[in-house]
């Protein structure tokens, strides 16, 4: 299909200073925890997105000097000439399709504790590390500014040699030292460098002048500067300083990329901010002041939204990093007129929460995202059938769903059975809670692929049993059946029932999201600590009732400090009067009254009333078809549970768990076989 007209403007190119974007697509810089510790799965996982259309692919924020290094995070390093040949694998995995190459120079300052070279942390001044570690930045002296400006004109030279087109400054996601010198909380030097914002924008001034010089014949020299942290007066605001810094600064760079602060401002999920665009309040005024162009972020996947903020000047470039991961093809989708085919971002954070952990990025919406050079896949290619067989898939959730996809892709004759009236499964229900109504898209993306094709036929209503299985002789079954929450309080608190739910009464997030009837005061006894305490929080309280969420944890649903939404999420429901009960487990439960107690002290119990009580705790496969099957093994080829059946987890998980499934089918015999490839250091 060919493109639609409308859309040309995003094809068109963009001079960016001595360089040319081939088109507006532009993946600006973003963590994937591959870094320097994988480089060849970075170069892969760079250069399938320029593949996929990106006209600029950036690589991670890239350590300049051992004197701010981010260990443990796995992120860029280019402190010296042996860091450079590993760059050039990027640069010529993104130079092979017609992209430019960009790189993200940051000098973290109080940042990092430099836990790998031991050299003291240094900022603006003497403050503490931003962690908890009991550690603390001293201040910088002359000379150390000096060095810093070198540094970056260093690292800016070896970027040139590795080949980078674009080389950034950086002063965004309370991140980097340049960003730190503008904040009076950081700053409270008395010389040229402090007080005033002219004097406390000097260094940011000097480093950006310096890199052009040393680079800007041939590189293209971008600033990525945060406008506001959305702290109100506490922190820096677009309509004040914010606007001041880029009128100060405005013809210097040959590129403003400009976004918000801090990184949980700035990649927030769609349960906290579910439309596109939504930094536009905050960055639009930056092209009234600059003649660069500019390029902003805001978790663009439409492209009639992109075309709407070329046209009303509000950015020249449409930045992307989680649109990117989730759809490495989304440029060349809009480009061949495929817009159905665009797996959208969710904003979910499952990507951030990898790097958050130290972990390679993963994704919910792109199984094969940081697995393309580990275990060579790509985002729309997939290996052929290697048979004539049939496939039976049973459970439509996320994982059954994916697999059957994939499988059609393959050409399998794929058979779909899913007991209910609906696909999508957990996805299906769990999006009618609040904030979460973006995770459709899971299924809605695999449905309209699997709509499409001739080899899938799809059996709504068909609880299958394992004589209905038995009897159609399919011989490769993938069973994608799912999993329940527990009812008697088992989770990682309590390895056995809790005492008084032997009756049943109480209710799990199953029942709830079924539409059970929720009276009175509402207990939630959170030992999930993922988002579905909070979100069935939030809607008993939306819907009127009183409720008190109790958790073993010392913070409510902890786990999402990962992604980035913990400190909302529990300002949400202190904002809806939730109240909130930390570091408590439940002991007992008798007609109406929990007994809790503090986890670290067995003496301070308390009880609790409640009319409606849901357990948040764990969740147990649903494998009894599984089971059952096995003991009929040697009927089958292929017989595996796939998911939830197999180990309830994440979505992402799942979806990944249904794409290897497909993928491998009739490839390997042992699932637990090597399959992938590791980057291990050569020991020269
Ligand atoms: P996952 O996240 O692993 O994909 P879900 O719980 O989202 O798991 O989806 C499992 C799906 O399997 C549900 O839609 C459920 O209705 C379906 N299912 C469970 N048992 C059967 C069965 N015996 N036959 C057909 N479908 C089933
Ligand atoms: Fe988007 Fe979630 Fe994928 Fe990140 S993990 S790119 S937020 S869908």
């Amino acid at each position: 299909m060919a493109r639609d007209p409308s859309y040309d403007i995003l094809f068109e190119p963009v001079k960016i200073g001595p360089v040319t974007a081939p088109n507006r697509f532009f993946q600006v810089p973003h963590c994937n925890t591959l870094g320097y510790g994988r480089p060849r799965a970075e170069a892969a996982n760079r250069g399938i997105k320029a593949e996929g259309g990106w006209g600029v692919v950036c690589t991670q924020e890239a350590e300049i000097h051992p004197s701010a290094d981010i260990t443990p995070s796995f992120e860029g390093r280019i402190w010296d000439d042996r860091d450079t040949p590993q760059h050039r694998l990027m640069t010529d995995a993104v130079h092979e399709h017609g992209a430019l190459a960009g790189i993200e120079l940051v000098y973290n300052g109080s940042h990092t504790p430099n836990l790998y070279s031991r050299i003291a942390p240094m900022s603006a001044s003497a403050i503490p590390v931003h962690t908890d570690l009991p550690i603390q930045a001293r201040a910088m002296s002359k000379r150390d500014i000096a060095d810093v400006r070198r540094w970056h004109v260093e690292a800016a030279k070896r970027s040139r040699q590795a080949g980078y087109d674009i080389v950034y400054v950086y002063a965004g996601h309370n991140l980097s030292l340049l960003q730190h010198f503008f904040k009076k909380q950081y700053n409270q030097r008395s010389d040229e460098y402090g007080g005033s914002l002219e004097n406390r924008v000097r260094l940011t001034k000097e480093v950006l002048t310096d890199v052009k010089e040393a680079v800007g014949h041939d590189c293209a020299v971008a600033f990525r500067f945060a406008t506001d942290e959305l702290m109100g007066p506490d922190g820096l605001q677009w309509e004040s300083e914010g606007r001041d810094i880029v009128g100060m600064l405005a013809e210097i760079p040959d590129l403003w990329d400009v976004n918000i602060s801090d990184w949980a401002n700035d990649s927030a999920t769609a349960r906290f901010e579910p439309n596109e665009g939504f930094q536009e309040p905050y960055t639009a005024f930056v092209k009234t002041l600059t003649s660069k162009p500019v390029v902003g972020v805001g978790r663009f996947t439409s492209a009639d939204t992109m075309v709407s903020q070329i046209k009303r000047g509000v950015l020249d470039l449409i930045g992307a990093a989680r649109p990117s991961i989730a759809d490495p093809f989304l440029p060349r989708k809009i480009d061949e007129g495929r817009l159905e085919d665009i797996r959208e971002c969710i904003g979910c954070n499952i990507c951030v929460a990898q790097d958050n952990m130290v972990a390679p990025i993963r994704c919910t919406q792109n199984p094969t995202q940081g697995e393309e050079w580990k275990q060579g896949w790509h985002p729309e290619k997939i290996e052929a059938a290697v048979s004539e067989d049939q496939v039976l898939v049973i459970g439509a959730g996320p994982a059954g769903l994916e697999a059957a996809m994939q499988l059609a892709n393959r050409g399998y004759q794929v058979t779909l059975a899913e007991a209910t009236d609906t696909l999508g499964g957990r996805v299906s229900r769990e999006s009618e809670l609040p904030g979460m109504a973006s995770y459709v898209r899971v299924r809605d993306y695999r449905e309209n692929q699997i709509r499409q094709k001739p080899n899938v036929e799809i059996y709504l209503g068909n609880h299958l049993s394992t004589n209905d299985i038995i009897e159609l002789q399919i011989p490769h079954v993938l069973i994608a059946t799912g999993s329940h929450w527990r009812r008697d309080g088992v989770g990682r608190q309590h390895a056995f029932p809790v005492a008084g739910l032997e009756n049943g009464s109480a209710l799990t997030p199953d029942d709830v999201l079924a539409g059970a009837e929720i009276s009175g005061r509402v207990l939630i006894y959170d030992d999930d600590h993922y988002f579905m305490g909070s979100t069935i929080a939030e809607r008993c309280r939306n819907q009127g009732h009183e409720v008190c969420l109790v958790t073993p944890e010392s913070i409510v649903s902890s786990w999402t400090h990962y992604t980035l939404e913990q400190e909302k999420i529990q300002a949400r429901l202190l904002s809806l009067g939730v109240e909130i009960m930390v570091s408590h487990e439940l002991l007992e439960v008798e007609a109406g009254q929990a007994t809790i107690a503090n986890i670290y002290s067995d003496e301070h119990r308390q009880q609790v009333g409640f009319d409606t009580l849901v357990l948040v705790t764990s969740r147990q496969s649903d494998d009894v078809l599984y089971q059952a099957l096995l003991e009929h093994e040697n009927r089958f080829k292929t017989l595996r549970a796939i998911g939830d059946c197999n180990a309830p987890g994440t979505v992402a998980a799942a979806v990944y768990d249904g794409h290897s499934a497909a993928r491998y089918l009739e490839s390997s015999e042992d699932i637990y076989a090597p399959l992938f490839v590791r980057e291990i250091p050569a020991l020269d």
